[in-house]
């Protein structure tokens, strides 16, 4: 088993969600409502919070969404829901932060884009910001992006890379650009005042290898938490596997304090799937645990009916219904890893390994499913009701392991 070693970050407290230091790393998402129609935004927030955000981020891009920042997280809060907001400001962010006190106070923390705070006026606009930060006593995440770069930064790098008896490549001066950019915001910042333990940062890109470099090159320098993710990574299949692949090697080298998924959503698309990718990620990694792994085989050839795949997804779909009760009564239940098996190939194998688990008949096998529970099999299961027995022996096996009064974890022994 790998051990991860997270590099030493301060922590930073985001409205109570605590990222950096030795804290878990936090799952965050951002809404794509228009933040000033307050009634979708909360809905949009408290569909992200359930499926397990612990930050949600809106576009903070005009007086209307501004304004409609306080009744948000008012809102939110009469509902229950006391999930941090955090305000994303381009271009205009000094001018509406100090018009809307009330949105800077509502905020959990602030994003500046260190490209995008004007060129005349960049400094002045950057400073003022960090002085609403200061007044409101506000962290903020500097969150530098390629597509955004401060054109004279990157000028002056170029030009001073220019004079080198050896010049490096035009991509790997864009890379340091971006970490110049992001550390000489972050101690512009504090020279301003802004503690140190009230910064994050980023540096996204949307490409895998360079989202690598890059974040290698930014944990090199100090000790800010980072905010991982990789920017504009796509739809469907091509976003999950892009960011699991850049995220992947950083999180397992210990960089990486909080993550996103920028995943772009099908039209009427489910938009908490960011965040259950977002936790994938990390569970798959073994970092985090969010709900019970089911492990299930692609099926085959020798699965010709489409009932193991219908029983893979139902007892998936059941745990998923099951765990916001399970969560609070059964702790560690999270950690429970159930193989849901095509055949006798690899089921029975692939069942011993999980806690609990069951493999199917295959097409000429017979109709039988033995079930294991801790590596050893209990009772072979047939007929009709197979699906419901297995689900009612789950169950059971939850209680006993997890209960209060149990031993307090499952046994992985085989
Ligand atoms: S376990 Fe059986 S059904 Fe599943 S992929 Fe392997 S051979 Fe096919």
């Amino acid at each position: 088993m790998i051990s991860v070693e997270r590099r030493q970050t301060v922590p930073v407290d985001v409205g109570g969600v605590i990222i950096g230091g030795s804290a878990p790393i936090v799952v965050q998402s951002m809404t794509n409502t228009d933040t000033a129609d307050v009634a979708s935004t909360v809905a949009q927030v408290r569909l992200l919070a359930d499926a397990g955000s612990q930050l949600v981020r809106v576009t903070v891009n005009n007086d209307a969404s501004a304004q409609a920042v306080p009744a948000i997280v008012s809102q939110l809060a009469d509902q229950g829901y006391s999930t941090p907001i955090v305000g994303d400001f381009h271009y205009n962010g000094h001018i509406l932060l100090t018009k809307y006190p009330a949105a800077a106070e509502a905020l959990a923390k602030l994003r500046i884009n260190p490209g995008n705070v004007g060129t005349k006026h960049r400094d002045a606009n950057f400073t003022e910001i960090i002085k609403v930060a200061l007044e409101h006593d506000k962290p903020v995440r500097i969150g530098v992006n390629w597509g955004s770069l401060d054109q004279r930064l990157l000028t002056e790098l170029m030009d001073a890379n220019a004079l080198r008896a050896e010049p490096k490549g035009a991509k790997e001066v864009l890379l340091e650009a971006l970490v110049e950019s992001a550390i000489r915001s972050a101690t512009l910042a504090e020279e301003i005042g802004l503690a140190h333990d009230r910064i994050v940062i980023s540096t996204k890109v949307s490409t895998v290898l360079d989202l690598i470099t890059v974040y290698r090159m930014l944990a090199k320098q100090g000790d800010y938490p980072l905010h991982l993710g990789l920017t504009e990574a796509g739809l469907g299949a091509k976003g999950i596997v892009a960011t699991t692949a850049a995220l992947a090697p950083l999180l397992l080298e210990g960089i990486g304090d909080t993550i996103r998924v920028s995943l772009t959503p099908k039209p009427g698309g489910d938009r908490a799937e960011e965040v259950r990718v977002a936790q994938q990620v990390l569970q798959s990694l073994g970092i985090r645990h969010f709900e019970p792994q089911v492990t299930s085989c692609p099926g085959c050839g020798r699965t010709t009916s489409t009932y193991f795949q219908e029983m893979a997804e139902d007892i998936t779909n059941y745990i998923r219904e099951m765990m916001p009760e399970w969560r609070p009564l059964y702790p560690g239940v999270e950690e429970m890893d159930v193989a849901v098996m095509g055949c006798v190939v690899n089921g029975p194998g692939e069942s011993k390994y999980a806690n609990i688990g069951i493999s199917l008949p295959g097409t000429f096998e017979e109709p039988v499913a033995p079930v294991y529970v801790d590596g050893k099999h209990t009772v072979t299961l047939k007929g009709d009701r197979l699906v419901d027995e297995f689900k009612a022996i789950l169950l059971d096996y939850v209680v006993r392991t997890y209960g209060v009064g149990s031993s307090g974890g499952a046994s992985h022994d085989v």
